[in-house]
């Protein structure tokens, strides 16, 4: 049977982690009960740097559930991204499949049965996606909106109200381990990994205890990361205004020739605003240019697989002279 790791970051979650740690182990017995994980499954809590007494709770409860409760304890504070990662790359080893979810019982626990389910049933990568964000401030429901459409118009293919909480199977976090990149934001990797996918949908709780450790700012920094790092449509744009700038240059060109010939101007002022027109277009373009190329560049160093072979259909020979090895 397979066994299941539950990844949990954790940054300054003393209020909630015991909470926590209490409804994850119900879901663990009650899953092992079923018979649809098996019984070595457990959490791991990943302590992201806390200031306050966070792991050494963690080091309690793994105390007392020294079966169930895993730990790992990074050496500072690198972030949710970092700190998840981490997580599942430490998990991929000791576990046959992961579901990472948030430290503060937000998302509901009671659908990781029907992820489980989903994954029996085939699929490698199963997305939690909130139904309405009835919970949310107005503020943080119309901005985490707006940025789910900004990623699309940019070309990031993501799950609409999907954040991190998911199923992924072994081999679904081995690939993921291929992507080498530092600048992570996991939603927008997880669909080029191109597994079998499915969803389950559930309805988005209040933080039990403590507060987010998500303000504004992280929120604005995690939203530009998720755009830089996946698309570089940005220096096309630029590159696209610069062209329409030249091509206004040429209709400001007639304008100015008309004003010239029909005598209405100042002297100079045709040469000037022509140089001015063009000069800015050429520059917006060339500059879009060797974007471009950065752009490429950008690509390159990030050095991600170039595909993912899901399965492969061999011949019997092949399949002999694998058996005789
Ligand atoms: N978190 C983390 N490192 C950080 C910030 C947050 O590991 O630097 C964890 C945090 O403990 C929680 C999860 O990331 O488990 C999501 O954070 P939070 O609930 O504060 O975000 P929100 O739900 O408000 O967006
Ligand atoms: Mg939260």
């Amino acid at each position: 049977m397979d066994r299941l790791a539950i990844v949990v970051p954790c940054y300054n979650e003393e209020e909630v982690l015991k909470i926590a740690s209490e409804a994850l182990r119900g879901v663990l017995e009650d899953l092992a009960a079923k018979k649809k994980i098996d019984s070595s499954s457990f959490i791991l809590f990943v302590n992201d740097g806390s200031k306050d007494r966070t792991w050494e709770l963690i080091e309690e409860e793994h105390r007392l559930y020294p079966s169930q409760v895993c730990g790992v304890k990074l050496a500072g504070n690198v972030g949710h991204q970092f700190a998840l990662t981490a997580g599942l790359l430490t998990a991929m080893e000791r576990s046959d499949v992961t579901v990472s979810i948030d430290a503060d019982l937000q998302d509901d626990v009671s659908v990781i049965e029907e992820m489980i389910d989903k994954y029996h049933a085939g699929s490698d990568i199963v997305y939690g996606v909130r139904k309405e964000r009835k919970t949310d401030t107005f503020f943080k429901r119309t901005t985490a909106q707006a940025f789910y459409k900004l990623m699309a118009l940019m070309g990031v293919k993501t799950v609409y109200n999907h954040a991190d909480f998911r199923l992924m199977s072994r081999r679904a976090v081995e690939q993921f381990s291929q992507y080498k990149e530092t600048n992570l934001f996991l939603r927008g990797m997880m669909p080029l990994i191109g597994y079998q996918t499915d969803s389950v949908y559930y309805d988005r709780k209040e933080r039990v205890a403590g507060e987010s450790k998500y303000p504004l700012k992280k929120m604005l920094a995690l939203a530009f990361n998720g755009i830089s790092s996946f698309s570089v449509k940005p220096i096309s744009m630029i590159m696209g205004l610069g062209f329409m700038i030249i091509i206004c240059s040429i209709l400001a060109a007639i304008y100015a020739l008309i004003s010239y010939f029909t005598g209405h101007v100042v002297p100079g002022w045709t040469s000037l605003i022509l140089s001015i027109w063009f000069l800015g277009g050429l520059q917006l373009m060339a500059v879009g240019l060797v974007g471009q190329y950065i752009g490429k560049i950008y690509m390159e160093v990030k050095q991600r697989p170039r595909y993912n072979i899901e399965k492969i259909l061999e011949s019997e020979q092949e399949q002999e002279t694998k058996d005789e090895l």
